[in-house]
């Protein structure tokens, strides 16, 4: 008997998932609130219920794919008239949220449903919609060992990289550290590149020395913010995400509720998240991550340094 999935939100991210597992022979039922969601995912083959509880009613496991805590919980406990996904799933099923959510939010999520007789993880993903459709994405995932096992069939149609980082909640936490290095070392590499403009360094011999030196990294090497050294990189393409402004201000806002509820003192994550909320608050909502220079070089001249 192949296991049976209910796919909750295809969204960017959902759809292309979902028609993945469908691919894979998985049985999918679907659902979304937008007509639109719906509509495609119907074009690309994916069963589509007319309410979340006619997915859910005969899962063997439940994924959601929402955009943000709030969604989750209010999903899973549903309301005054209509019952959550957590009453109306047949005892023990395993609810995966892949969405990207606090770790607060995901313990709690995952409290609610134990509490109901469910099994539950959190799998939030990294590798953005090309990774969704090439079934590429990474998984950092947060659960018991025993549930990981029978996850782990259904995350590499999805993903080509799944790490069982831990215990509940512990997939957000990579998560969420990662994007704040991430968020961090892009403002630092695109400083670095604005001020050598402003001492005369070329594009390329700043590339050419820091990518071989102690400033290698990701943001420099694979997301170059300036255009030439790395063909690739959003830069060459007049920012077109790539990873947008908006979502890595999202994320910076999550590490930030992290650090609030441990203590951390992370002034750099601090900044780099109301560097990125204010950047997200215009255009760089919607351009790649990277765009952050023209911020920072606008700033430069506007202070009159040129
Ligand atoms: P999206 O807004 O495109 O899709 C979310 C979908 O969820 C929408 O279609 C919405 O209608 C649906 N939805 C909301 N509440 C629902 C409910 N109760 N039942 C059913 N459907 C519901 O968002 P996305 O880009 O697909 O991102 C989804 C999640 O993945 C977010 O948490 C995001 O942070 C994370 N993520 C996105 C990317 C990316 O590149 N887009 C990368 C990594 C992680």
């Amino acid at each position: 008997m192949t296991t049976s999935i209910a796919f909750l939100g295809l969204g960017h991210m959902g759809g292309p998932m979902a028609a993945n597992l469908v691919t894979a022979g998985y049985t999918v039922t679907a659902f979304d609130l937008m007509p639109a969601a719906v509509n495609s995912a119907r074009e690309a083959g994916i069963a589509v219920a007319e309410t979340a509880a006619d997915a859910v009613a005969s899962a063997d496991i439940v994924i959601t794919m929402l955009p943000a805590g709030r969604h989750v919980i209010a999903a899973y406990t549903g309301t005054v008239e209509e019952p959550g996904l957590l009453a109306v799933a047949r005892p023990g099923t395993l609810f995966i949220d892949s969405s990207t959510i606090a770790v607060d939010d995901a313990r709690s999520a995952h409290d609610l449903a134990v509490a109901a007789g469910h099994h539950h993880m959190d799998a939030p993903v990294s590798g953005g919609v090309v990774g969704a459709v090439a079934g590429t994405l990474a998984f950092m995932v947060g659960g018991s060992d025993e549930d990981f096992t029978t996850a782990l069939p259904v995350l590499e149609v999805m993903g080509k990289r799944i790490v069982h980082c831990g215990g509940s909640g512990l997939g957000q936490a990579a998560k969420v550290c990662n994007n704040m290095i991430l968020g961090v070392s892009m403002i630092a590499v695109s400083e670095a590149f604005v001020l050598g403009e402003k001492l005369g360094l070329s594009h390329q011999a700043l590339f050419d020395v820091a990518s071989n030196a102690s400033g290698q990294c990701w943001a420099l090497t694979t997301n170059c913010p300036v255009p030439g050294p790395v063909e690739t990189s959003p830069a060459n393409r007049d920012f077109t995400p790539g990873f947008a402004g908006a979502l890595m201000a999202k994320d910076l806002g999550l590490a930030e509720e992290a650090l609030a509820s441990t203590g951390v003192q992370a002034q750099m994550g601090s900044l780099a998240s109301a560097i990125y909320q204010r950047f997200a608050e215009g255009e760089g909502a919607t351009t790649d991550f990277s765009g952050i220079i023209n911020d920072i070089r606008d700033r430069s001249s506007a202070a009159g340094t040129a």
